[in-house]
C-alpha cells in the first residue's frame, strides 16, 4: 500500500444469485475473502481492496452501491461474477453507483480441475458466461467502466488494477480541488482558455480568480525571519554558486518572499493548484512601495510544483488542474513529471525534436541531476528584471504527455508518447528544459497534435503510461485522442471525425 493513498479503498463486489442454494453463496463469499486478501498481500496494489461480500438480488445490488456511492474512503468498485448473475438485478444499482467502476473477468481456480470436475463445480466456477452477462448490461446501458481481463495472481492483472485504482485516486482528488487564478489568461490566447462550468460538471475541479490584491494581504503578513530562514534552507538545498553577487542574493530574497507568499494563500484558500499571469504582480511601482513579486514567481512555481501543488502559466487553469492530476497518480513512483511548454524545434531528420522549457517554470522532479539555482534578467511581462530560476535538463528516456483543450461540445485529451533526448548545453538560456522526439516520430507527432487542437502547454511524465490517460478519459467520460509509434495522419483525422459525430449523436443514448 502506498501511504499517499492510505485513506481511499476500493470495494470488492461479487455477484452471485441464490439459484444454486446458500451453500454456494457460502463458498463463493468464501473464495471472494481468499482473492480480496491475495490480492492485498500482493505488494502491486497501491490502494486496500476491501471486499463487501456477494450481492445476489437487485436490492442488495442497489444496497451496496448505494453505500460505495456514500461513502467518503471508497474511491472505486471492483465487480466480479463468480457465478452467473442475471443483470437485469445490476440495472439500479449501476444507475446509482458514479464512482469509477472496474470489471474483474477472472476466476477463482487457475486451471480446470480435469479428473475431477462435475457439474455441482461447473456451475459455482462459472464467470466464463456470468461476467459476460454483467458486460452485456455496462455496455447496454452505456455505463463507462474499465475491463480487465485475467487470472487474479498474475501480475499484468494486478498492474491493471493498481492504474485504474491510481487513476481512481486523482479522480476523487479532483472532486475536491480548487484551483485558484491569480491573474486572468494571456490577453486573446485562445487554447488554454474554456468553460470552467463544463469543466467542474465534467472533471471535477473548481475554478476561482484571486485579485492580486488579495495576494498582497498574504504578501504583507510574512516575516522577514520566515523569508531568511527560506534563502538558508535553499543554500543547503541547491548549487546557489552563481548568485553571490548583492542583486542576485536579493531576487532570491524576493523568490523566497513569493513563495511563503503563494503558499500561504493556497494552504488557507485549502487550493491544490494555482495559475500566474507575467501581467498581473502588484503594484506597478514595486520598486518604490515594495508591494509585489519582481517578477513571475519562478523558483516559487517550480518548487510548489514538485511538492503536487498545480500549476498552469499564464492563467493556463486546465493544465494547473491536469498537472495536479498527474502528480497525484504519480504519487510513489520514480520517474517525475512538470508542465511543460513547447519552445523551439530541432529539425534534424528523422531526430527532429522539440525543445520543452518555460520562461521558469518547469518542475524539477524531472531533473537529471542536482538543480542549480540561478538569477538572471527575465524581459517578459510587466516587469523586466533579475529574477531567479532552477536550472538544470530532464532525464532522458520515454514519457507520455497531455493535455486538456476545450472543443465547444466537450473537452479533449491529447496524449502523445515522447522520447527525451539529450539536449546539448544551452549556455545563453538559463532556464530548466527537456529536449523530445514526439511518437511517431516530429512529422506525424507534431502535425496529430496540431491537427487535434492541442496546446502549447502539457503535462507530461516519465510514470505514466497510456493506459492511465485511457483510464481518466473513461473515468471522465472525454474524447481521447492517443498519438504513438501506430499513428498516422490519414487514420488520426477519420478518428477525429468520427468523435465528432459521436459526441453529437452517441450521447443521446447515454
Ligand atoms: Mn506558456
Amino acid at each position: 500500500m502506498i501511504k499517499a493513498f492510505e485513506n481511499f479503498e476500493v470495494w470488492f463486489v461479487t455477484g452471485a444469485q441464490l439459484l444454486y442454494g446458500g451453500d454456494a453463496v457460502v463458498q463463493v463469499d468464501g473464495h471472494s475473502t481468499e482473492m480480496v486478501a491475495g490480492m492485498n498481500e500482493s505488494g502491486i496494489l497501491p490502494v486496500k481492496v476491501v471486499y463487501k461480500g456477494t450481492a445476489n438480488s437487485s436490492a442488495e445490488v442497489l444496497d451496496v452501491m448505494s453505500r460505495a456511492e456514500a461513502d467518503p474512503k471508497c474511491i472505486g468498485v471492483i465487480t466480479w461474477m463468480h457465478t452467473f448473475s442475471p443483470a437485469k438485478m445490476w440495472i439500479h444499482g449501476m444507475q446509482k453507483l458514479r464512482k469509477p467502476l472496474l470489471h474483474l473477468h477472472t476466476q477463482f481456480n487457475e486451471e480446470i480441475p480435469w479428473e475431477t470436475m462435475d457439474m455441482d463445480f461447473m456451475n459455482l466456477n462459472q464467470s466464463a458466461h456470468g461476467d459476460r452477462e454483467f458486460g452485456h448490461i455496462l455496455a447496454r446501458m452505456r455505463k463507462n467502466h474499465k475491463t480487465v481481463v485475467g487470472y487474479w495472481k498474475d501480475k499484468k492483472t494486478l498492474e491493471h488494477i493498481a492504474v485504474w485504482q491510481r487513476v481512481a485516486a486523482a479522480w476523487a482528488d479532483a472532486q475536491d480541488m480548487r484551483i485558484l487564478r491569480i491573474g486572468d489568461q494571456m490577453n486573446n490566447v485562445a487554447v488554454t482558455d474554456g468553460d470552467k462550468v463544463e469543466a467542474e460538471m465534467r472533471m471535477g475541479y473548481h475554478v476561482d480568480y484571486v485579485p492580486f490584491s488579495t495576494v498582497l494581504e498574504y504578501f504583507k503578513k510574512i516575516e522577514d525571519s520566515d523569508v531568511d530562514a527560506l534563502v538558508a534552507k535553499y543554500n543547503s538545498i541547491y548549487d546557489t554558486s552563481q548568485v553571490l553577487f548583492d542583486d542576485g542574493k536579493q531576487s532570491i530574497w524576493n523568490a523566497a518572499k513569493a513563495e511563503l507568499t503563494l503558499r500561504a494563500l493556497l494552504v488557507d484558500k485549502k487550493a491544490k493548484g494555482f495559475t500566474t499571469n507575467f501581467d498581473d504582480l502588484g503594484d506597478v511601482d514595486v520598486k518604490v512601495s515594495g508591494m509585489g513579486f519582481d517578477q513571475i514567481p519562478g523558483l516559487a512555481s517550480q518548487r510548489l510544483m514538485q511538492e503536487g501543488y498545480g500549476f498552469g502559466a499564464e492563467g493556463d487553469w486546465k493544465s494547473a488542474a491536469l498537472y495536479r492530476t498527474v502528480w497525484f497518480m504519480s504519487q510513489g513512483l520514480e520517474g517525475g513529471c512538470s508542465f511543460l511548454e513547447d519552445y523551439t524545434l530541432n529539425f534534424d531528420g528523422e531526430r527532429s525534436s522539440i525543445l520543452q522549457a518555460h520562461m521558469l517554470e518547469v518542475c524539477p522532479l524531472i531533473a537529471d541531476a542536482k538543480p542549480k539555482l540561478e538569477v538572471h534578467y527575465l524581459g517578459i511581462g510587466i516587469r523586466k528584471a533579475l529574477t531567479a530560476r532552477l536550472v538544470f535538463t530532464s532525464k532522458v528516456g520515454p514519457g507520455v504527455t497531455a493535455t486538456v483543450v476545450d472543443m465547444g461540445n466537450r473537452f479533449r485529451l491529447v496524449v502523445n508518447d515522447v522520447e527525451c533526448i539529450k539536449s546539448k548545453p544551452l549556455p545563453k538560456l538559463p532556464v530548466a528544459s527537456a529536449l523530445w522526439i514526439p511518437m511517431p516520430n516530429f512529422e506525424v507527432g507534431a502535425g496529430a497534435w496540431i491537427l487535434a487542437g492541442g496546446t502549447h502547454h502539457s503535462c507530461f511524465s516519465y510514470d505514466l503510461t497510456p493506459e492511465y490517460w485511457e483510464d481518466y478519459a473513461e473515468i471522465a467520460d472525454i474524447e481521447m485522442l492517443h498519438i504513438d509509434k501506430n499513428t498516422n495522419i490519414a487514420d488520426f483525422k477519420k478518428e477525429m471525425k468520427m468523435n465528432e459525430v459521436y459526441y453529437l449523436l452517441g450521447k443521446a443514448l447515454k
